[in-house]
């Protein structure tokens, strides 16, 4: 199955990067907007996995969570990469949570799961561009938001159904949830 790792925002940050997106969501429905019932920071994006490996990876997420501090972030501003993806820039604690990101790259590693090499980029994918988009004005349309700053308690392992929600979107399925209990 297709699996990442994430955090995600809790409800109050979820609604407020809601609200704050909406009419620009309305401005440009060209692009394929992300659900905020959706909404998550992806850690390590794991691809297919078979069982025996999900098994370990389990075990070895549930260890690193149990060594990871929760962290204070918030959601800022906007970037996007290229024109395909439009999201929001994650700050605050962010070297603490680049830390949990690389634990679960390794934990991923030691269960022979092949993980991409490119470097960690903290952020929440808003929208995704179809060919021809101009992301930049949508990013600079953005650029003001300041959310409040919130707190990931958890480590998830989440399966993706990839284009099984609404509009083709994709489903994502929360497999464990672990409490990030270090100091
Ligand atoms: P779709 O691919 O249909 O646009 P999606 O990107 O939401 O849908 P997935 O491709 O399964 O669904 O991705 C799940 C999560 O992992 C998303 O947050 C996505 O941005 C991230 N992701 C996907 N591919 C990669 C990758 N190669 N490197 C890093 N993160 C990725
Ligand atoms: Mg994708």
């Amino acid at each position: 199955m297709r699996l990442f790792v994430a955090v995600t925002p809790p409800p109050e940050a979820v609604a407020e990067l809601s609200s704050a997106t909406e009419a620009v969501r309305a401005a440009h429905p060209r692009l394929r907007w992300t659900r905020p019932d959706q909404w998550h920071l992806t850690l390590a994006f794991l691809g297919t996995v078979g069982d025996e490996a999900r098994a370990g990876l389990v075990n070895r997420l549930a260890r690193a969570a149990a060594l990871h501090p929760p962290m204070r972030l918030a959601l800022t501003g906007a970037g996007r990469f290229g024109d395909r993806v439009l999201w929001t820039r994650v700050t605050g604690d962010v070297a603490a949570l680049r830390g949990l990101a690389a634990a679960a790259r390794v934990a991923a590693t030691r269960v022979g799961i092949a993980v991409e090499e490119r470097p960690y980029r903290p952020h929440l994918t808003l929208a995704r561009g179809r060919d021809g988009a101009d992301l930049r004005p949508v990013v600079d349309a953005l650029a003001g938001f300041a959310g409040c700053t919130w707190t990931a308690t958890q480590l998830h392992l989440v399966r993706s159904h990839l284009g099984a929600g609404p509009d083709r979107t994709s489903r994502y399925e929360t497999l464990n949830s672990w409490p990030l209990t270090g100091s």
